[in-house]
């Protein structure tokens, strides 16, 4: 990145189509967007509304709702009413509930071929019902639940398993003019999940939502994320992701934007830079990070605070943020904009930090 210019995102993004998701576009010239699922009962209206807003004001912009029964089902009108980001239909096993997705309002539908038996029969219905209301589909290949034909033909769900499965079922909706697809080919393993949506890239260019699916508990799930969403948007793949973990879905968001972040996909937000500590380290860097941390917690501003443990490379570090201390001594030294404004004790880095970095951050040009 050069500095005072724009950073430089990781790739040039693919060309695919562009579909929108409710306001949301997703594909073409869109940013990489970030979604997740939320974990309540979707029947409990109040409870998946509550869910949503935390969602939302965490930076989600487009939610999905599973929806298994009726009573899912009667709950989506309201709950797409009430939402401020689009609400997304997660459907398997009832082509049903699609249509009443449909009619409810939902942004979007997405289905699961491998789940849905009597899927093929009623594609043209589903494709006109779609079409009529304005909304894209979602063909969300699992590789858990891979038509059992492909299963038969690869032995598992190998990426070309995933890839052709899912152009099927995009085939199916093409016969009938409908094209407002993005496809998602996921599987829990980021190898094989690479490999499918690099195939996949290949050989259409319809928008892709990028998952690792069932990633697992936090660390795991967001090591597992960052890998195979870092590889594939480093090649310009990819236009929406969900990182899937077992945790509360807010988890889920954090990560995703932070891995645009992290390349340029998204405009940087807060950002610690603290180095690891070592055997030069004079302060306690570990818990002045924290500390740091957790007193700007919330801030929502491109801020690039250093904190360092030594002089080694702390002066370094600290002069290319824009707001920084080296520690040393029993004392830090603070710089802003890489000069160096004072030398505060110990005691006072973290109050001097917090009142400097809201300082900058009021000083900043209104967007
Ligand atoms: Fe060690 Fe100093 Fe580097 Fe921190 S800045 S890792 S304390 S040498």
């Amino acid at each position: 990145n050069v500095p005072g210019m724009p950073p430089r995102p990781v790739a040039t993004r693919r060309t695919t189509r562009q579909i929108m998701v409710g306001n949301v576009p997703v594909g073409g010239d869109a940013p990489v967007s970030v979604q997740s699922m939320t974990t309540t009962l979707t029947s409990d209206v109040n409870a998946t509304l509550q869910q949503i807003a935390q969602l939302t004001t965490a930076g989600c912009q487009i939610v999905r709702v599973a929806v298994p029964t009726q009573d899912d089902a009667d709950a989506l009108k309201e709950i797409a009413r009430k939402s401020s980001i689009p609400v997304i239909a997660d459907i398997h096993f009832q082509p049903k509930y699609v249509f009443a997705a449909i009619d409810a309002g939902c942004a979007a539908v997405r289905v699961n071929p491998g789940n849905i038996k009597q899927f093929d029969d009623k594609v043209k219905e589903i494709a006109r019902a779609a079409t009529d209301a304005g909304i894209p589909i979602r063909i969300g290949v699992n590789a858990g639940s891979l038509d059992k034909r492909l299963l038969t033909k690869y032995g598992k769900a190998t990426p070309e398993a995933l890839v052709e499965s899912a152009l099927w079922e995009c085939s199916l909706f093409e016969e009938h003019g409908y094209r407002d697809i993005k496809i998602s080919v996921k599987h829990s393993d980021p190898v094989v999940m690479v490999n499918a949506y690099r195939l996949l890239s290949q050989q259409c260019d319809y928008p892709l939502h990028l998952g690792v699916t069932e990633a697992g508990p936090a660390f795991q799930g967001t090591i597992k994320s960052a890998v195979a969403f870092g590889a594939l948007l480093s090649e310009g793949i990819g236009d929406t992701i969900r990182v899937s973990l077992s945790t509360p879905p807010v988890e889920e968001v954090k990560v995703g934007l932070q891995i645009l972040e992290s390349l340029n996909l998204k405009k940087r937000g807060l950002e610690i830079v603290s180095c690891p500590g070592c055997g030069r380290a004079q302060v306690d860097v570990w818990k002045l990070a924290d500390e740091v941390t957790a007193g700007l917690d919330g801030l929502d501003a491109p801020l690039r605070v250093a904190v360092m443990g030594c002089v080694v490379n702390g002066p370094g570090e600290a002069r290319e943020a824009d707001l920084g201390v080296a520690s040393g001594n029993g004392k830090g030294q603070i710089f802003i904009k890489g000069v160096p404004v004072r030398t505060v004790p110990e005691s006072r880095i973290v109050e001097t930090l917090i009142e400097e970095a809201l300082k900058l951050v009021e000083a900043m040009p209104e967007e």
